[in-house]
């Protein structure tokens, strides 16, 4: 089998760094990064930016199904070129902020597993865009940028807890699977990188009233992240319409201290003020 540097060699490959292009060389890392996928024969797989294939064909290998998203029509070339015998391989040239994974579902009957090494320019949306198809999408394993995947998977009281948090593990489980140094691309990106796995839930952490307004509640949390819970309360526009005294209410019946900072709240606190907020909103 061709080594990662022997794809770029015989194909020519210009990494495109708006792109976010760095591909991974290193066997090992990409051996384990296919070891933790867990992929069985039912599974159908996405995988985002594909890039010159190095992960696609381990995952491949046991998957009923793969689906090798990938931006850029060079490699997109070069993908269907290598990957051209594998009959459970599908090779879809684009965006993956435009990428449906409800048709995938409802075309196989099946929840999705996702995968991707993903430009780290797009981290973010990404991860927001799987969460908000997790009816259909069982889990991911992407490798992201080192801080970033300390950031999902961070506990209260630590410097890197904070609106991603709280946001994803409300309904996923989070784990870091490795870390990965600079060193294992090309080119070499600026940052480290780590794996993370995520699963998600068939149901939020706990029942929330309504997620938008959760979603809306911790975001004005952690407006000033030294301010007090109080503060950033009162001064966010989400709940401009409910009285001070009211609000101070709600954080009593949470049992929640105002003087406390968003970070230290739990996310079970954080959905148990949200529910309480929303209701306050309903009656006004
Ligand atoms: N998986 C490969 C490549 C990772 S680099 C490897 O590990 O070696 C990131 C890849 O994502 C690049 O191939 C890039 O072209 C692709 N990409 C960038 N933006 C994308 C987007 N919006 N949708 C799909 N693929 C994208």
């Amino acid at each position: 089998m061709d080594t990662p540097k022997d794809i770029i060699k015989n194909y020519h490959v210009k990494p495109r760094k708006k792109l976010g292009q760095s591909f991974l060389l290193d066997q090992n890392i990409i051996g384990k990064i296919v070891t933790a996928a867990h992929i069985t024969p039912q599974d159908v797989v996405v995988e985002i930016g594909a890039g010159i294939g190095v992960l696609t064909e381990g995952l491949a290998q046991n998957a009923r199904k793969l689906i090798a998203v990938e931006l850029d029509k060079n490699l997109v070339a070069i993908l269907q070129d290598k990957l051209a015998g594998r009959e459970n391989v599908e090779i879809h040239s684009g965006d993956i902020m435009k990428f449906d994974f409800n048709s995938v579902s409802n075309t196989y009957n099946s929840k999705i597993k996702v995968f991707g090494n993903v430009p780290y320019n797009i981290s973010s949306p990404v991860i927001f865009r799987l969460l908000s198809f997790r009816s259909v999408i069982d889990g991911f394993i992407l490798m992201l940028q080192k801080e970033v995947v300390e950031r999902l998977v961070a506990v209260p009281n630590n410097k890197s807890y904070g609106i991603p948090s709280v946001l994803l593990q409300m309904f996923a489980s989070l784990e870091k699977i490795l870390d990965v140094p600079a060193t294992c691309f090309y080119p070499q990106p600026k940052v480290e990188s780590a794996v993370i796995r995520g699963t998600f839930f068939e149901e939020p952490a706990m029942k929330l009233s309504g997620e938008a307004f959760f979603t809306s509640l911790v975001k004005a949390a952690f407006a000033q992240r030294r301010k007090m819970l109080n503060n950033n309360l009162k001064n966010s526009s989400l709940l401009s319409d409910i009285e001070e005294e009211k609000i101070k209410e709600a954080l009593v019946s949470a049992g929640i201290d105002g003087r406390r900072r968003a970070e230290t709240l739990s996310v079970a606190e954080f959905g148990n003020l949200s529910n309480l907020l929303q209701d306050l909103e309903k009656n006004k």
